[in-house]
């Protein structure tokens, strides 16, 4: 009996509050007040008009600037590309802080001296690197035409 009431009573309030809130908005004789807010980076540029009465408000686009785009800066290196680790490099926009950043790719081991050691790291050349897969296949592939030529020679 308590729970049919309450519910009874829920109901009604319900009731209450939607009929406050409809006769709110018929009786409201709107007065409209435009404030003109800027576009970010991000977002477009609009008028929001707000009812000082009833707090009832709505947007227009129209002849509002569109969004600005981010105004990025120079690319600075936060991290230097490393022999075996990519690098990165960030660029920061002046107008919000938003920044973007980019992989600077691996640099990979030299040997310029020859010495079977890294220059840059002194870490061991690997000998895969050395003798990639493609050296492999380009070396048959002129093995091949030698073998033709020699045919046909
Ligand atoms: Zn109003
Ligand atoms: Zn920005
Ligand atoms: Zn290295």
């Amino acid at each position: 009996m308590k729970k049919c009431l309450s519910v009874f009573l829920s109901i009604l309030m319900l009731l209450s509050v939607c009929a406050v809130s409809v006769s709110a908005a018929d009786e409201c004789q709107h007065s409209y007040t435009g404030t003109y807010v800027a576009p970010t980076c991000v977002d477009d540029g609009y008028f929001l008009y707000v009812c000082s009465n009833c707090g009832d408000n709505y947007k227009v686009t129209e002849n509002a600037p569109a969004a600005l785009g981010h105004n990025f800066g120079e690319w600075y290196v936060i991290d230097n590309a490393e022999c075996i680790y990519e690098g990165h490099e960030k660029r920061d926009c002046a107008r919000c802080g938003a920044s973007d950043i980019k992989t600077i790719p691996v640099l990979g081991h030299i040997d310029d001296n020859s010495n079977g050691k890294c220059d840059r790291c002194n870490e061991p050349m690997k000998s895969e690197t050395t003798f990639a897969p493609f050296d492999w296949l380009m070396a048959l592939f002129q093995a091949i035409i030698q073998f033709f030529k020699d045919i046909f020679a």
